[in-house]
């Protein structure tokens, strides 16, 4: 407590009033080595967002989410629908990733490269402070602020977040398509529209109301935070064996008195902090470990001549006087886990054929009389073709049995990377089956090095035949 400040009101939250109103934040902004490399990292993340859908790596995009076809390429590596188990292994190690990353470097993420703090502090903020002016003491705010400017301050709001959606849409569907839908009009294409606006409005919300509260409220990982850190986590804290007794700088220390630490109470990092909290209370979940209090401390230590650091990125450990501990359980245990993801994913993917074939009971009746003592069944073939080139494969049953296969193309096309599913009847003399069922081998090959075999189960007669096929007759296409 100072006798020479005077009491700040008892806060629950750091984002509201004593009334339980809104406390709006404008935190000051503070320069310094952090913010310096914060902003060129922040700008660097921008570009590869915006570049990356033209990116290409051996002819395919970077990153195409592309959620129609179940498809997810990454670097040149496309997950087909096919790959639920790989997708599975990759979703599970980036999990493990973060839990290592946050174990080691703390909220790294949050504060040097999470899109939220990114565009708000380097986009949306500074847009805000040129036009309004920039906030006074305890968040007050810019001195140029008019209904004019805020209105013009929206508009170009609206329009980065028109433009940005563009950008996260292309992730999605392709800048090719992108750009016919950008050239043709809305009612065309009216879903990729709506998806659009969406985004836009999501990102109104966010950058222009929402801002910090996401961090604080909405975001699961910064929830998640007391599980993932330990006491050995780099986490950004104060020094309060230095800093305190905080009070008024002391040139000289009157006797009778107790010398003050190096914290002066002067606020700058209260006031700099996105997220409104005061950072000499400890490690806070509402952290997101922006450094912005760091930049601020050290040129206030500068001012008074005392060593930078009062505000550091450290450890609860060491800040406790413990010594440096890198290598403790969970560091050695995510990795382990990550090694056997690693492998796990190796295998799975080295023991893909070039391509994925499914032989699917066709719709309808399960069997019908085709000609006089000839039984069909409706089968569906999926064939996904994983290679890099285009392939035709053709279908017939094994050698050796009775039945044949009926498809209205005798060799079947599919395209570099493509599912395609097709109808066919296969066809049975009765005699074949036994108890109503006849087991079969589908034979797929490309004609070239890929060949493998499908087993199928035909459904037969056990007395008397079902009617004529009806409308379930035909090649099942
Ligand atoms: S900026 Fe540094 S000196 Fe000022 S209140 Fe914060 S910790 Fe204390
Ligand atoms: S306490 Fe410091 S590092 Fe944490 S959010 Fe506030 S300014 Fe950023």
């Amino acid at each position: 407590v100072n006798a020479w400040k005077p009491e700040q009101p008892e806060q629950v939250l750091s984002t509201l009033n004593a009334d339980g109103s809104r406390r709006w934040m404008r935190p000051r902004v503070s320069s310094g080595r952090f913010l310096t490399a914060r902003r060129w990292l922040g700008y660097a993340l921008i570009a590869l967002f915006v570049l990356m859908p033209y990116l290409q790596f051996h002819g395919k995009p970077l990153i195409f989410l592309n959620l129609a076809a179940r498809e997810f390429t990454f670097f040149g590596f496309t997950l087909l629908p096919t790959d639920t188990l790989l997708l599975a292994i990759f979703m599970v190690g980036l999990i493990v990733s973060i839990f290592l990353v946050t174990a080691l470097l703390g909220r790294i993420w949050c504060g040097w490269m999470c899109p939220q703090l990114v565009y708000l502090e380097f986009v949306y903020r500074p847009i805000e402070y040129l036009l309004e002016g920039v906030p006074g003491y305890h968040g007050a705010p810019g001195k140029r602020a008019t209904p004019v400017r805020t209105m013009v301050k929206y508009v170009i709001y609206l329009l980065i977040s028109f433009a940005l959606a563009h950008v996260f849409l292309a992730y999605f569907v392709s800048v090719e398509q992108l750009w016919r839908w950008v050239h043709e009009s809305p009612f065309t294409h009216p879903l990729s529209f709506i998806a659009v606006a969406l985004t836009t409005g999501l990102m109104m919300f966010d950058f222009c109301f929402f801002r910090e509260q996401t961090c604080i409220l909405a975001c699961p990982y910064g929830r998640l935070q007391s599980a993932m850190l330990d006491r050995d986590s780099l986490i950004i804290s104060y020094d309060a064996q230095r800093g305190e007794p905080r009070g008024r700088l002391q040139r000289t220390v009157p006797p009778g008195t107790t010398r003050h630490g190096d914290c002066i109470d002067c606020d700058m990092c209260v006031d700099t902090c996105p997220t409104g909290i005061d950072i000499r209370n400890g490690l806070q979940l509402e952290c997101v470990a922006c450094a912005q209090c760091i930049d601020a401390c050290d040129a206030i230590m500068d001012k008074i001549k005392k060593p930078r650091g009062l505000i550091r990125y450290s450890s609860q450990a060491q800040m406790a006087g413990e010594r440096k501990r890198i290598i403790r359980p969970r560091v050695i245990v995510y990795p382990l886990i990550l090694l056997s993801l690693l492998t796990a994913f190796g295998f799975v993917l080295s023991s893909k054929d070039v391509a994925d074939v499914k032989l699917l009971r066709g719709r309808g009746r399960p069997f019908f009389e085709r000609t006089p003592g000839q039984i069909a069944n409706q089968a569906r073939l999926r064939i996904t073709n994983r290679a890099d080139a285009d392939a035709t494969y053709t279908v017939r049953v094994a050698e050796d049995t009775p039945a044949t296969i009926v498809v209205d193309e005798p060799e079947v096309a599919v395209a570099a990377g493509e599912s395609k599913i097709f109808g066919l009847l296969i066809v049975a003399p009765r005699s074949a089956f036994q108890d109503g069922r006849y087991d079969v081998e589908v034979e797929v090959s490309d004609g070239a090095a890929f060949r493998t075999t499908a087993s199928y189960r035909l459904m037969g007669p056990r007395g008397a035949l079902p009617a004529g096929p009806g409308k379930e007759r035909g090649d099942g296409r």
